[in-house]
């Protein structure tokens, strides 16, 4: 699934690739996917891109006529700028024709877990998905972060999975985070001292920056804007790394499953 790297790659694309282009058609091909505002679509022609905004895994395109469109890529989903002229791909639920339509954004989905909206710019704040996401990793502070971690029996991967406290981050990097932090992913958050949070905080950036750097991680279906591979899967070191040596006390990786999801650790490093 596109975490926080993949989308604020894509989003970065955005916003150099797409600002100050005009609207010549939002064109959904599955209505369905389009979970609201679907009766809007005529009125974003010729409107023109003006903002590209990143919150946690969603993705908001703010137009000059006041409206906005909202992308989620789900499990599977890619958003792809391309010449209006390319072959449609299979599962393309939406295309953005830009320009005089030689070029489109569209928007694949596979297994269909994302989706696209289209709002008045103003209801975006009141939009459920947009509105109860929690802090971005980036801006959030440390005694905050300790703060919401307290008193609780989670486990602290499931804490930092959920999007309502901590926004844009997956399953990829929890575990690289907490692999790099030294703190294994079971430990309930009550348990971790002020101390540990500020280094889990800061391991959650570190990870969150190289990965952006390398244009994320490319491990099942995400690609960038432009159809490439992003690089960061080569840098993992724990994640879907099972049986491997860790490249720090060299025991090998291993894996549980917690609340449905694959969760890769090492025994050696993380307590
Ligand atoms: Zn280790």
């Amino acid at each position: 699934m596109p975490e926080l790297p993949e989308v604020e790659t894509i989003v970065r694309s955005l916003r150099k690739l797409t600002a100050g282009r005009r609207i010549l058609k939002y064109h959904p091909l599955r209505n369905d996917y389009i979970h609201q505002g679907l009766e809007h679509r005529k009125k974003v022609t010729n409107s023109v891109i003006q903002e590209v905004e990143r919150r946690g895994k969603y993705i908001a395109i703010h137009l000059s006529n006041n409206f906005s469109l909202l992308h989620h890529l789900g499990m599977s989903g890619r958003l792809l700028l391309q010449p209006g002229s390319d072959p449609l791909e299979k599962h393309t639920h939406l295309r953005i024709l830009l320009d005089d339509g030689s070029v489109e954004l569209r928007q694949r989905d596979p297994r269909r877990f994302g989706f696209a909206a289209i709002l008045p710019s103003v209801e975006l704040k009141t939009f459920v998905s947009w509105s109860h996401l929690g802090a971005d990793p980036f801006r959030l502070r440390a005694p905050r972060f300790y703060a919401l971690m307290a008193g609780r029996k989670q486990a602290v991967k499931s804490f930092l999975l959920d999007q309502r406290r901590i926004a844009g981050l997956g399953n990829i990097y929890t575990d690289e985070a907490l692999f790099r932090a030294g703190i294994h992913p079971v430990r309930p958050t009550g348990q971790i001292s002020s101390a540990e949070a500020g280094r889990l905080l800061q391991c959650i950036r570190t990870v969150l920056r190289e990965s952006i750097v390398a244009g994320g991680s490319s491990t099942n279906d995400y690609q960038r804007l432009d159809g490439t591979l992003g690089l960061f899967q080569h840098k993992h070191r724990v994640y879907r790394r099972v049986g491997l040596p860790c490249p720090i006390c060299h025991r090998k990786i291993e894996k549980l499953v917690l609340n449905g999801r694959s969760t890769h650790y090492c025994p050696g490093c993380q307590t």
